[in-house]
């Protein structure tokens, strides 16, 4: 049996710099995160073995700095925690910070905004609080019940996968050819680089391991992306999440992984598909 990684895969550098802020940050004063950092329990439990509080809400923040994610949050809510007193640091990416500025200005040019996600994602709450009105679209359905508008605005969540973005744009635009649609690609390069690696990856493999916190969006759609093209694929979180018999008649395991999955544990989930094999696997890159 052979182990094979996506050519891309894992951890962002808007995650690993977020995780650094909050580090850094803690060993000056206490610090509390606003909302997960990541969708990753083994890194949340490592932020909170330093000391780091997590609190859903401001006002459950337990200090007087508190850090917003990666993920962002909308200019209200940013001035709604400073309301309260608290220093607020700002870990948000600065490619949600692209899509940010891309839907303002969509906004301020006129077009009515369309958000390609999920909306109840933090992230997209972030891009729409703001907003007096907008919709959100994550499938053909969502498409269907949209009112004609002279112009609309489309911009996606920075971890939807990007065709599938074009595909609502392309049904937005066969509804409404009277509108104006302007698009304005969000979908971070990180998340285009995993996607078309796991593409790559489930074409030459009997088997693939997606590993990422369940909750975490991007690593879903890994998984479903992965299922186009291979059939047999299981979402894990850990090592300890692998059952022995997926491997039985395996030639090549694949393995790819969220933005918010460390290295430390797909070093381990690799490990633990060479010892469930009974071998020393060295996992090649797949190019
Ligand atoms: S997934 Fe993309 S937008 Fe989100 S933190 Fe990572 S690099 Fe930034």
């Amino acid at each position: 049996m052979k182990i094979i990684r996506a050519e891309h895969l894992g951890m962002c550098f808007g995650v690993k710099d977020a995780i650094a802020l909050a580090l850094d940050t803690v060993k000056r004063e206490p610090l509390t995160i606003l909302g997960d950092l990541v969708h990753n329990e083994a890194v949340l439990s490592e932020l909170r073995a330093k000391g780091i509080h997590v609190a859903q809400q401001p006002a459950d923040a337990g200090t007087r700095t508190v850090m917003v994610t990666a993920h962002g949050a909308s200019e209200r809510r940013m001035m709604e925690t400073r309301g309260r007193g608290l220093n607020v640091l700002e870990a948000t990416c600065p490619l949600v910070q692209v899509a940010h500025r891309s839907l303002s200005r969509l906004v301020r040019e006129g077009f009515y905004p369309v958000i390609v996600g999920k909306r109840d994602h933090v992230e997209v709450r972030g891009m729409t609080e703001d907003l007096d009105e907008f919709d959100v679209v994550l499938g053909g359905e969502d498409v269907a019940n949209l009112h004609e508008r002279p112009r609309f605005g489309v911009v996606a969540q920075t971890t939807q996968p990007i065709d599938k973005v074009r595909q609502l744009v392309g049904l937005l635009r066969e509804r409404f050819p009277q509108s104006e649609v302007r698009f304005i690609d969000t979908v971070c390069q990180p998340t285009k680089q995993r996607q078309n690696a796991a593409v790559e990856l489930a074409r030459q493999c009997d088997v693939v391991v997606v590993i990422g916190g369940t909750h975490s969006n991007n690593t879903r759609e890994l998984v479903k992306t992965c299922s186009y093209f291979c059939t047999r694929v299981h979402h894990v979180q850990t090592a300890d999440d692998l059952r022995e018999d997926w491997f039985r008649t395996t030639d090549i395991v694949g393995v790819t992984a969220g933005t918010s999955t460390p290295d430390s544990v797909i070093a381990a989930v690799e490990k633990a598909i060479g010892t469930l094999a009974g071998k020393e696997l060295s996992p090649a890159v797949c190019r």
